[in-house]
Order: C-alpha cells, then structure tokens, then sequence
C-alpha cells in the first residue's frame, strides 16, 4: 500500500481537471460517486485485493449504468442547444437507450429511439430494457434485421431512418439531437474523464493504488473516457477492456481517437495524447456473440451473487468479470495484485429473453 503523500507528485492536479470540466453544460442527472469498496469475499477466494466500481448505481432511476455518466455532458449539450428531441440507438435490449429515456424524462425532452432486434421481442412478453423504454414512454421504431444483413449494415441502416426522421421534425421547426449508439462521442466520453477522476479520489482516500482495471468495453465511449482520464492524471494502471462483441479491426485505433478528441475539448495547453497501444483489449471473453450467453460469464454471474450478493448481467458485466477471473486464475494477474472491476450497470438483462440469459440456473 501506498500512502496518499507519496501519491501527490505523480499524478496531475484533480482540481484544475475538475475546473475543466465545468465549463460544459452538465444535466446532473446521477448520483456521484458512486460506491468504490473491497470484495472481502472474492479477494480472499482469488488470492488479490478485488475491489468493485458501483456506476449499476449511478440512478437516477433504480436501474443506472455507466450511460448516465456520458448522458450528464450528452443530454447537458442537448439542452443548451434547445433540443426538443433527442433520438438514440442500440439494440431493443439497450441499456443505453433505456437510461437516455430516462434522462431525456428527467429535463422534459421527447425521446425517440431506432432499436435493431439482434434478439427479436416478442409481442407478448416484452422485458427487460424494452419494458422499461415502453413504461417511460419512449417513442419506439423497432428495426428487424434483414437477410443477410450483419449488425453493422442494420445499424447503418438504422441511423440513416432516424436521420429522415429527424430531418422532417427539424423543417416542420422541432430541434433533434442525435447521440450515437452507447453514447459514445466526444461530448459523452467527458463523463468517463470525470468518471476516472472520481475513482483516483477514492482510491487515494483509501491509501490504495490499483495495478489492473478491467471493464466491459461495447462502442468504446466508456474506454476513450478513462484512457482519457488515465493520462491527465498521469496514472499507470493497466486497464483491461474486455469485448463483448465483434470490433473492427480498427478499434483500438479509434478508440485512442475518440480519446484524444474528448482531451481535446478541455483546450489544455499541453493536452496528453492517448495512443492505440495505451488500449488493451480482449476479445476472448464474448463468444459465441453479442447478447450471446456463454458458460464462463454464467459462472461469474452465479459466483458475485454468491459470494458478495451482488449481481452483474449477461451481456457486458458477466462477460468481463469471466475475463477477469480468468486473468487471476491463469496467473496472468500475479496474487496480491490490487485489481479493480468496474461495474458498468446492465443486471435488467437478468429479466430479458432466455437467449441472452442463457442457462444460468
Ligand atoms: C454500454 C455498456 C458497456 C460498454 O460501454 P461502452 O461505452 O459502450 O463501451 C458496458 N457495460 C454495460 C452494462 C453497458 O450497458
């Protein structure tokens, strides 16, 4: 362990970041900071020191996740621009979707959302996400994936509907804003430098720096946000991002991108640069796909809610935490390392169709 004292020179100044920041439109949609504590159980069991980052509690409703985060600059931005609507993405099991609508709601914007069926609804027994954007009040346009048509193509295909519907809002005078799938744009990512600053704070008031974080990365936002964060505070934890689905092959590159766009926002001086081989992401985990179970992410699921009655999902959590495991189990994390995971939200998918649960009990 390392005492605060000996921390101060190595990282960058939190306060002058969090000044930064400030000068964005902010919607305080969330409750921050979240919880950051140990996992007696599992850090003996493993044989490291596991702590867990709480955004499944980020609310504001009692099912948040890692959106609210980027929704606060998101939604912030959209309001300043005096949007009327905003229109999302995602699959019909979306948590981001679901936590936009809930945003959108909380500050009076109509939200429409373009939801690709990767795992088709079905008309008498909606769950999980789409339930929820229904019990919201979310304007629904549900996008059924055609013959061979890969999620990429549908997706495409997606955002080009939405955006004639939002061209006919627009000329009939009803402002639109669009946030791209998970929220992940430069405005969204802000949310994770602050995210990443709020963790440092706890870790320093706890004595404790961390050698491994490991997280689910989807659209890549949250990751582009923490590197983001990483380097401002001139950090040199090594984050794990684990994939839960096909990523181009430049993802990495597109990732370090985002990253150095969101760092450019802040208009530093010297602004730190994110670089592709700073990214460390693992593709292992997902298999057999996106809102795929696989056995190694059920046993996970079952082993944080036995051991410490907490509960990850199916979809990104599950997935990560099996990476995780795995990292420990394997040796690859050496025993008595100090390893965080952070926990993206997402336990709705708990409650959603039997192809993304899977054969969990
Ligand atoms: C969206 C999501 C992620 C991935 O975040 P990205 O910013 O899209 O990479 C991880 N976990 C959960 C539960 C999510 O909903």
């Amino acid at each position: 362990m390392v005492k605060n004292a000996d921390m101060k020179d190595r990282y960058g100044d939190i306060a002058d970041i969090r000044k930064k920041l400030e000068k964005f439109p902010k919607a305080e949609l969330g409750f921050f900071p979240t919880p950051f504590y140990r996992l007696n159980n599992l850090s003996e069991k493993l044989g490291v020191e596991l702590y867990i980052k709480r955004d499944d509690f980020t609310g504001a409703s009692l099912f948040g996740g890692n959106k609210i985060r980027k929704l606060e600059y998101l939604i912030g931005d959209a309001k300043s621009k005096g949007a009327e609507y905003v229109f999302t993405f995602g699959a019909t099991q979306s948590n981001h979707a679901m936590q936009t609508v809930c945003s959108c709601n909380r500050v009076g914007i109509k939200p429409i959302l373009y939801l690709l069926a990767i795992v088709k609804p079905n008309e008498d027994d909606i769950r999980s996400n789409l339930l929820l954007d229904k019990i919201l009040g979310a304007e629904i346009h549900i996008i059924e994936m055609q013959r061979g048509e890969t999620e990429a193509q549908a997706s495409e295909r997606s955002v080009r509907m939405a955006r004639e519907h939002m061209e006919r809002l627009e000329s009939q005078g009803h402002p639109c804003y669009e946030i791209p799938m998970g929220g992940a744009s430069e405005t969204g990512s802000l949310g994770f430098i602050e995210g990443c600053i709020e963790l440092e704070e706890q870790m320093r008031a706890m004595g404790i720096r961390a050698d491994y974080l490991f997280h689910a990365t989807g659209t890549g936002g949250t990751l582009a946000g923490i590197q983001g964060g990483l380097k401002l505070l001139a950090s040199e934890m090594n984050v794990i991002s684990i994939e839960v689905g096909v990523k181009s092959d430049d993802y990495a590159g597109k990732t370090a991108a985002l990253a150095n766009k969101s760092l450019g926002l802040l208009s530093l001086e010297r602004p730190p640069e994110v670089k592709t081989e700073d990214i460390h992401t693992d593709s292992n985990y997902y298999l057999p796909g996106y809102e795929i179970p696989n056995e190694a992410s059920s046993r996970a699921i079952r082993m944080l809610a036995k051991e410490e009655g907490l509960f990850i999902d199916p979809v990104y959590t599950g997935k990560a935490f099996a990476g995780m495991i795995d990292y420990i189990e394997s040796g690859k994390i050496e025993k008595g390392k100090t390893v965080v995971f952070w926990h993206t939200g997402g336990a709705t998918g708990l409650f959603a169709e039997k192809e993304i649960l899977g054969d969990l009990v």
